[in-house]
């Protein structure tokens, strides 16, 4: 069991699938109840967190909308009292060569993929503040430091969301808040299928440029995350964590 996950709260975003959905069955096994912001139906995520024995609950969110995140930020407060845990999971990857991306798709990412941080930060940091003890972490990308084509808006969001969270844990240090950020490299999801171009055969391919050489898998991700948001973590800010069998070596 993470230490000092106990009787915790956490608000994960994207969690009705993908990856989210494994942080919050990890953290649920670890303890924490668990808030589903998505704007996908989450009961299959609910019941994963109530087999756990805790508390599950599902909200309808658009996290590119202020009004919806105001929304269900109230609701969180009001059903739960607070949050102690924000993960910023929720994400879009589309893949367009850069002549095609208009800036109405440039927007989209910018506003799925970064706004998005500052909105719900925005929402839980108080509270954080008033019980002297947070953790939010953000879920960046290796692709930040790969050669990938036709990402440039998704790179240029999940560079946005390292200088975001470098720059929040140096503002929330003296509240006992940490802000950090987990990169993984290409993980087998339903967004993924979706959107990589030959997906089965990327998959292979990135895996041989790992060190470690094997397609990842969610669950090679959730145990960076157990701790960052654990008492363990304590003093760990500001860094982004490449969770990503080293195809990132820097
Ligand atoms: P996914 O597409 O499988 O799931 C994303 C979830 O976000 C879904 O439940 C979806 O309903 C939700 N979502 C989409 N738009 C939303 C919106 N406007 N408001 C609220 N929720 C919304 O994604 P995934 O592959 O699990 O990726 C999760 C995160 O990890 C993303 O930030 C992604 O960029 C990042 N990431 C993924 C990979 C990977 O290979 N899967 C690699 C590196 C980083």
């Amino acid at each position: 069991m993470g230490k000092g996950h106990q009787g915790k709260v956490a608000v994960i975003t994207g969690a009705a699938t993908g990856i989210g959905q494994h942080y919050a069955k990890r953290l649920a096994e670890e303890g924490v109840d668990i808030a589903i912001a998505d704007i996908s139906d989450a009961a299959e995520t609910v019941g994963l967190v109530t087999d756990a024995r805790r508390i599950g609950r599902g909200y309808e969110c658009d996290v590119t909308s202020p009004d919806s995140i105001a929304e269900m930020a109230g609701a969180v407060h009001a059903d739960f009292g607070r949050c102690d845990i924000l993960i910023n999971n929720a994400g879009i990857y589309p893949n367009v060569p850069f002549e095609d991306i208009s800036f109405e798709d440039w927007r989209r990412v910018m506003s799925l993929n970064l706004d998005s941080l500052f909105l719900t930060a925005k929402a839980f940091v108080p509270g954080m503040k008033e019980r002297g003890w947070g953790r939010v972490v953000n879920v960046s990308s290796s692709t930040l430091a790969t050669p990938v084509t036709g990402y440039v808006h998704y790179v240029a969001s999940k560079g946005g969301v390292v200088g975001f969270t470098r720059s929040l844990a140096s503002d929330l240090a003296p509240h006992g808040i940490t802000v950090n950020a987990i990169s993984p490299s290409l993980v087998p999801t339903t967004g993924t299928r979706e959107t990589e171009p030959r997906s089965e055969e990327r998959f292979e391919m990135v895996a041989n440029m790992q060190a470690i050489k094997k397609i990842q898998q969610p669950d090679d991700v959730v145990g960076t995350m157990a701790f960052l948001t654990s008492e363990d973590a304590t003093f760990v800010t500001g860094q982004t964590i490449y969770v990503d069998g080293g195809w990132v070596r820097a």
